[in-house]
């Protein structure tokens, strides 16, 4: 099973693979965990990621694609895999269908988690009180939400379009075993 999540950050995506890869026994692929991994690595290239990162803006095409390239043909995603927090560009969009293409990877389900953006801020700004993250504060907030309207949502768009018959919205705002239920219903239907 081969799962693209899009939404905007603090709609709920994460703790939503977090459930779903247990249940289909698949891998998680959160490009914002691997990034926030690299960032003990004290690296030349981990101070320049905390400096974007922290400041809500994205990490460059040519360095995430890579991430993901390597990871997709890691033997580990063959049994399946969630990716939430890519494609976030519609270059990112390019390479992973041109990719997927020679590679023979076909994505079944593209979930796209939809909410309020005031439920979104005051949800990130608990988290951040929980996790200490450093770009959950308020101004970073609206840079990495202004960056989800300006730059992703074109490209759940373009899924949406093109992918139209794999591509379900989700009510973001329900309580997390809801969602979780609706997700595991929508995956089944396809199944049969
Ligand atoms: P997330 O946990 O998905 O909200 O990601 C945290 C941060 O990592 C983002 O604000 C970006 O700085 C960076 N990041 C994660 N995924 C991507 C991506 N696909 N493209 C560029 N930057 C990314």
């Amino acid at each position: 099973m081969k799962i693209v999540f899009f939404g905007p950050p603090g709609s709920g995506k994460g703790t939503q693979a977090k459930l779903l890869v247990k249940e289909l026994n698949i891998l998680h692929l959160s490009t914002g965990d691997i990034l926030r991994e690299k960032l003990s690595d004290g690296d030349k290239l981990s101070i320049k990621l905390k400096e974007i990162m922290s400041s809500g803006n994205l990490v460059s095409d040519e360095i995430i694609n890579q991430i993901i390239a390597n990871k997709l043909m890691s033997i580990k995603c063959s049994k399946g895999f969630i990716l939430d927090g890519y494609p976030r560009t519609i270059s990112q969009s390019e390479f992973l269908l041109t990719f997927s293409k020679s590679n023979s990877l076909n994505f079944d389900i593209i979930f796209d988690f939809k909410i309020n953006f005031k439920l979104v801020e005051e949800r990130i700004l608990s988290r951040s009180k929980q996790e200490q993250r450093s770009d959950d504060n308020i101004e970073v907030i609206k840079t990495r939400l202004d960056k989800y309207i300006e730059v992703t949502h074109p490209v759940s768009q373009f899924f949406s379009v093109n992918f139209s018959q794999k591509f379900f919205t989700i009510d973001a705002s329900q309580e997390v075993f809801k969602i979780q239920k609706e997700l595991i219903n929508i995956i089944k239907k396809g199944q049969k």
